[in-house]
């Protein structure tokens, strides 16, 4: 039987998997010495298993009470001890962090004796005990037994009657644990359990199961963490922040998690406990503020924030309270952070010499250097401030002010662009925040649910505007000097300066990019940290970062941007605009002259395309995709040029007529597995001869050009054969050198790899084609129609059109890379898909022992940097 239990002393930081973050992490302060509260942790194993049966498995219960009395001993008195009470927290943990998402129940182990006991314990704190008991039965009812939270909530509203909590005696919580518990009986038809080993086993229960909650499982899929980990439970001994003003909790970070400075970033708030700092009841003090208030607690926490920040060599955030003048820690772990601080957080620790350079570039990912080149608000334009509040994540968003989760959503469905304005969030505002460009909240500070929610999306977020009376009810909120502002009216908000401002206000391009376009590095320090680890990334990677472009400016644009070449020219755009004529002469054509005629026309259009790319490219190599896409494509559409036809009756013309047979002709029911690619250019005599003319003269006028050709939808060696024998024809005539090779992208050319090489000097891998026939779906149609239900179902956890199937379409690619250069040794192998600029792709790409990856112009820096943390990430398992 596997170990289900874990002593906080017998873990340590690197059990993630099976304690979840929090437990590992409060083994790992365990034994580095710091005061944290006795307990122990319930693996994630128990939790799958526990899902999976529908019951704790066999010798948990067992294990569990072997921990507990061990506890018990340890601290000198039973769980819920009438006369001098154990009490414990059950918190929920997973491995990865999913704020707000899992369930914590504090001051498990009350009950309508032991609460007596509790506040003999503290010195006849009556107020105090209550206060914690009533809070058992809020947290313990919402949570475990799932009653509505807002039935608790109003009856504490009730009870305070415009008071703050601070006024509240000991008779006002003795009196709403009463109500409480009226509450939970009207709701359950049961007492609230009295029994503490009872409530430790629910809340247990309940915690294993809310891995399953559906804002769970929302949260899990936009933030891309498997469905099948599992969460761990912790069970910890309480201390107390609320009783007392010499007590109180807090949350803090060892840096801004905004801007990666270095200080002491905080909040912290007397007489409270737990959830109170985030929930934002009362406004909560800089924690700066403590060190007047308990000057040593203040220091040791200094000191600890300090020892955690070395040990961990990171930003931390951490989670711990005061009772009575004793610090006690609850939690750390490495803080979330916005993409710009993770940038300068990363340099910051290389220059304190607690981390080297190769591990700086794996600290920050492509998806934050690509949030770094989003636009920012014009600080010159004309605007209209109207509040200020906190720049909780950064970024630039405008849109239509909403003020509930479900409108959000449904005007995002409608394609409207919205900011979610809210008081304050809590986790059901998951939707929302995922469907709008921006959050905005009037409460709550950099560590309320919204900033740390909004952070980890990369979402641009303003919180704690006080200025700002939000009314969720009347759809509306008002801001200093009479503004009003409704649902529908459009905002803007500036997640990097914490403003508000009303109407739309014009955005600019980031530095960084006008860095990637050539701006000199200057004395912005995070230009400056994007610079150093980007050099670093180019060093570090093997694979070439190539771009998708077929126009000069897209051409030019990548080669800026750091693309050493282009790794797919597709030609089907210049057949399109005023060209479309041409096309429809070729199609139309009668005989053969007529055919030449047409090509000809279209031959000295295609050669000056490809000479303003050569020269754009200066000498780097543009692999060129001979046409691809069907004919029929570039013809009218056939209803309404049956229309149009039907309309003139005996008056259409005679060319209107054959078009409308031809595109009759040329219908096909499954276009993607139609006439197209090298098949038309077997068919159409004259058409690749024309392209491959084209690029053979646009290669020789222009000095240094390097022109490689490339031909689509190749299933056989045959096809490729017959195409490249004419190139070469053409090319030895011209008498320019140039690489003719072949796209991979159906699945029988992955097979039969070994032969295609035979006839290919490079490989191109085509994924997105091979994603559509390796699966039998075409992407167009199976999105809208299934995608969402097979992400539910967990057929995939994310689209094989955004990522690259591994287990699948990577099996083939790996397939034709071995048979391929088994064939040639040397074949140069690339991917020019979608999955070009997706980072996990990139990463397989390089174990793939690829040679370049081609994406969107925009997308190469993240390429750059994908792929050299791919091979640092590589290097350092080869020497683990
Ligand atoms: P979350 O995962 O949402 O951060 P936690 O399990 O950390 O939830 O619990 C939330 C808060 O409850 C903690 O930050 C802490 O303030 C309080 N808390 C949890 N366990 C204890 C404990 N044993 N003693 C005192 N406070 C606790
Ligand atoms: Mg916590
Ligand atoms: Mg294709």
């Amino acid at each position: 039987m596997p170990k289900y239990v874990y002593d906080f002393t017998e873990g340590n930081k690197d059990l993630k998997d099976l304690l979840g973050g929090k437990g590992a992490n409060l083994a790992e302060m365990t034994n580095l010495g710091l005061p944290v509260p006795p307990g122990f942790t319930i693996t994630t194993e128990a939790c799958r298993s526990f899902l999976a049966g529908g019951a704790l498995p066999d010798g948990l219960e067992e294990e569990i009470a072997l921990h507990l009395t061990a506890l018990e001993k340890r601290m000198g008195r039973r769980l819920g001890q009438a006369d001098d009470p154990l009490l414990v927290s059950v918190r929920s943990g997973a491995k990865f962090s999913m704020p707000g998402m899992m369930e914590t129940v504090l001051n498990i182990g009350l009950n309508d004796e032991s609460v007596r006991g509790l506040a003999k314990q503290a010195g006849g704190n009556e107020r105090f005990a209550w206060d914690s008991y009533r809070r058992l039965i809020q947290m313990f009812g919402r949570t475990v037994q799932g009653i509505d939270g807002e039935l608790f909530d109003g009856a504490l509203e009730r009870l305070k009657a415009g008071r703050s909590d601070l006024d509240l005696q000991a008779e006002d919580f003795q009196r709403l644990v009463e109500t409480y518990k009226e509450i939970v009986r009207a709701e359950t038809g049961e007492d609230f359990p009295a029994d503490p080993y009872r409530q430790m086993r629910m809340a247990v229960e309940a915690v294993f199961a809310s891995w399953n909650a559906p804002r769970a499982v929302l949260y899990r899929r936009q933030e891309r963490i498997p469905a099948d980990l599992g969460t761990a439970v912790n069970v910890c001994s309480m201390v107390f922040g609320n009783c007392g003003m010499d007590s109180g909790t807090g949350v803090a970070f060892t840096r801004d998690p905004g801007s990666g400075q270095q200080g002491v970033y905080g909040d912290y708030l007397q007489n409270a406990q737990g959830e109170d700092v985030v929930a934002g009841i009362r406004n909560t003090m800089p924690l700066q503020e403590l060190e007047a208030i308990d000057r040593d607690s203040y220091d040791e926490l200094m000191r600890i924030m300090e020892k955690l920040e070395n040990h961990y060599r990171d930003l931390c955030d951490i989670e711990f309270t005061v009772e009575r003048g004793k610090l006690w820690m609850l939690q750390t772990r490495v803080g979330k952070r916005t993409a710009a601080a993770a940038f300068r957080i990363a340099v910051q620790l290389v220059d304190q010499g607690l981390i080297d350079l190769d591990e700086a570039v794996t600290r920050v990912t492509g998806d934050q250097l690509a949030q770094l080149m989003f636009p920012r608000f014009d600080g010159g334009a004309d605007r209209k401030r109207i509040a200020r509040g906190m720049n909780a994540s950064p970024g630039a968003a405008v849109g239509k002010a909403v003020f509930s989760s479900e409108r959000a959503v449904e005007l995002a469905a409608a394609g409207e662009a919205v900011i979610l304005v809210r008081r304050e969030t809590n986790p059901d505002d998951l939707s929302g925040m995922i469907a709008a460009q921006g959050v905005l909240t009037s409460r709550g500070g950099k560590t309320s649910h919204a900033a740390v929610v909004a952070r980890g999306m990369g979402k641009t977020c303003v919180c704690g505007a006080e200025e700002l009376e939000v009314s969720a009810a009347e759809r509306r909120f008002t801001a200093p000097g009479g503004v009003v502002v409704a649902e529908g009216d459009v905002i803007s908000i500036d997640g990097s300066s914490g403003e508000v401002f009303l109407g739309e206000v014009p955005v600019v391009a980031s530095p960084v990019v006008e860095y990637f376009e050539g701006a000199p590095v200057g004395d912005d320090e995070l230009v400056a940290a994007v610079h150093r680890i980007m050099s670093h990334a180019d060093s570090a990677r093997r694979l070439a970062v190539r771009a998708n472009a077929d126009n000069a400016e897209d051409a030019a644009r990548a080669r800026r941007f750091g693309a050493q070449g282009i790794g797919l020219c597709r030609t089907e755009h210049m057949f399109l605009g005023d060209r479309r004529q041409l096309v429809e002469d070729l199609v139309l054509a009668d005989g053969d002259g007529e055919r030449e005629r047409a090509l000809a026309a279209l031959e000295p259009l295609q050669r000056a395309d490809f000479a303003e790319i050569f020269r754009a490219m200066d000498g780097l190599p543009v692999t060129v995709r001979l046409l691809d896409p069907p004919l029929h494509e570039f013809l009218p559409d056939y209803t309404e040029l049956s229309v149009k036809v039907a309309l003139a009756g005996d008056r259409a013309s005679g060319k209107d007529r054959r078009l409308l047979a031809a595109v009759k002709r040329l219908h096909e029911q499954n276009p993607m597995l139609g006439l197209r690619g090298v098949r038309l250019g077997l068919v159409v005599p004259g058409l690749f001869a024309m392209q491959v003319r084209a690029i053979a003269e646009a290669a020789r006028a222009v000095p240094g050009a390097r022109a490689e050709i490339m031909i689509p939808l190749v299933g056989a060696v045959q096809e490729l054969e017959c195409v490249r024998e004419e190139a070469a024809g053409i090319l030895a005539e011209a008498g320019v050198e140039a690489a003719v090779g072949t796209m991979i992208e159906v699945p029988r050319a992955a097979l039969t790899a070994g032969q295609i090489a035979e006839a290919a000097e490079f490989f191109s891998f085509g994924t997105n084609d091979l994603t559509q026939m390796t699966w039998g779906f075409s992407r167009d149609d199976v999105e809208a129609a299934f995608f969402s239900r097979y992400l539910d179902l967990g057929v995939f956890g994310v689209s094989p059109f955004e990522t690259l199937d591994r287990g699948g379409v990577g099996r083939l690619v790996r397939i034709a890379a071995e048979e391929g250069r088994r064939a040639r040794p040397g074949l140069k192998l690339g991917i020019c898909g979608e999955h070009g600029g997706d980072p996990d792709s990139i990463h397989f790409c390089h174990e793939a022992g690829l040679d370049y990856v081609s994406c969107s112009p925009f997308r190469v820096p993240v390429a750059r940097l994908e792929a050299g943390r791919a091979a640092l990430a590589c290097a350092g398992s080869d020497t683990r």
